[in-house]
């Protein structure tokens, strides 16, 4: 017989009507002879309230119970579900993370998955079981406690439940029905994929593609779990496939380009003229990464006279603020002249395994921002992707452009 995990975020259960159209979901699967675990998150809106109930409380909350509240909102999606299967005339219960057990680490509130001891669910299903896990949480084995994946966490857990119960598939049901080339919201002619290579799909969330919790793809990518994106507004009777995110040697015809990703999650930090000498580098961002701030692009200008240099890195909105007020602290010890700083730039990126073969493709894009009138402040490239960072004023812009230059428009039918 054959395994199946199915997820459903919170759109797909914010009342009990979503619910119910999800136990219907979960019934052609059933029905059809698959053993079937479902993953469920929060119903929509219910964890920010949770977690804007936690600091409310206190500004410097405990992150254990910060956990203990949060976690709370799958377990009643969860209880909800099995319920609304039940009658539906199926077998179901409600498992939450502890009971699983989904063990983690002690993270607490970005905690990571370490086993999922699958034999109770496994039992459910020789009973005849739907198992409806709690998405989301888990419980730290040394103490006990229960521990959340961080935001969106519930993609994840429902990967790695698939990869303990060794199902033959995940599937992701959302509010949109598959992966898109781009933000359809930006770019109406942007295309639904039928297929992306999980590395692909990793760079596209890494670089804020939202539909998946960048771990997820990840840990689906490791135990080479087919996994599809689907939409839950389908009719149950009569659902769409979604898009399958899968090995690259599974995609037949693919693009040089695959999909645009954009982020406005970004600061731009630049210190003008740095002392060009050696440990330079490592005095601006040793005590940044020792105060937790990450740093993604970083530039350094080639010095010309041999004795001073810039430098420039991007950094979160969140992190801005406290990267210019630590370097500004350091400014005697690091030797700058002035730094400057701007939260109005958006990071816009092209992703495609092939440009492993393809020469050229980011001279492209340089050409076609520039004919825009659009200016880079900074360019990295790695293997499968590029990445421009420009004024936010130019996003929509940056982003068609793109699409349309490598040729992922929709044509109309
Ligand atoms: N409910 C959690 C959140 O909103 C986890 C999830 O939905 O994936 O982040
Ligand atoms: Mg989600």
């Amino acid at each position: 017989m054959s395994r199946l995990v199915m997820k459903f975020g919170g759109t797909s259960v914010a009342d009990l009507d979503r619910i119910r159209n999800v136990a219907l979901h979960v019934k052609r699967e059933r029905d059809s002879g698959h053993e079937v675990a479902v993953v469920v998150s929060a119903m929509s809106g219910k964890t920010n309230e949770l977690v804007a109930w936690v600091k409310d409380a206190s500004a410097l909350y405990d992150p254990r119970e910060y956990d203990a509240v949060v976690a709370s909102g799958e377990q009643v999606t969860a209880g909800l579900l099995a319920i609304a299967l039940q009658r539906l005339g199926l077998a179901a219960r409600s498992w939450q993370g502890w009971q699983v057990p989904v063990q983690t680490s002690d993270a607490h509130g970005v905690a990571r998955i370490e086993a999922i001891e699958a034999s109770g669910i496994e039992e459910g299903f020789r009973r005849g079981e739907v198992a409806v896990v709690a998405g989301f949480q888990g419980v730290h084995a040394g103490t006990g406690r229960i521990a959340t994946l961080g935001r969106g966490g519930s993609d994840t857990s429902a990967v790695a439940v698939a990869a303990a119960i060794r199902a033959d598939r995940c599937d992701i049901y959302t509010d949109v029905d598959g992966v898109y080339t781009t933000d359809p919201r930006v770019v109406p002619k942007a295309r639904r994929l039928e297929r992306i290579a999980f590395e692909e799909m990793l760079e596209m969330a890494s670089l804020g593609a939202k539909v998946l919790q960048v771990r997820s793809v990840e840990l689906a990518m490791v135990h080479g779990v087919p996994t599809f994106v689907r939409s839950s507004f389908d009719d149950p009777a009569a659902p769409r496939p979604g898009t399958l995110i899968c090995g690259e040697e599974d995609i037949v015809e693919s693009q040089v380009v695959t999909g645009i990703a954009f982020s406005r999650d970004e600061a731009q930090v630049t210190l003008r003229r740095l002392k060009d000498a050696p440990g330079i580098a490592a005095s601006v961002f040793i005590p940044l990464a020792e105060a937790g701030i990450n740093v993604d692009m970083i530039i350094q200008v080639a010095s010309g006279d041999n004795r001073h240099t810039d430098m420039t890195f991007t950094t979160t909105t969140a992190d801005f603020e406290r990267a210019c007020a630590l370097l500004t602290d350091k400014k005697a010890a690091i030797g700058f002249e002035t730094l400057e700083g701007s939260t109005d730039v958006v990071k816009v990126s092209a992703i495609g395994v092939g440009m492993r073969s393809h020469a050229g493709v980011a001279a492209q894009a340089f050409q076609a921002l520039s004919d825009k009138g659009i200016n880079i402040r900074a360019i990295t490239t790695s293997e499968i992707k590029f990445s421009v960072l420009i004024d936010a004023a130019y996003t929509e812009l940056a982003v068609r452009t793109l699409h349309t230059l490598y040729g992922l428009d929709r044509v109309a039918a």
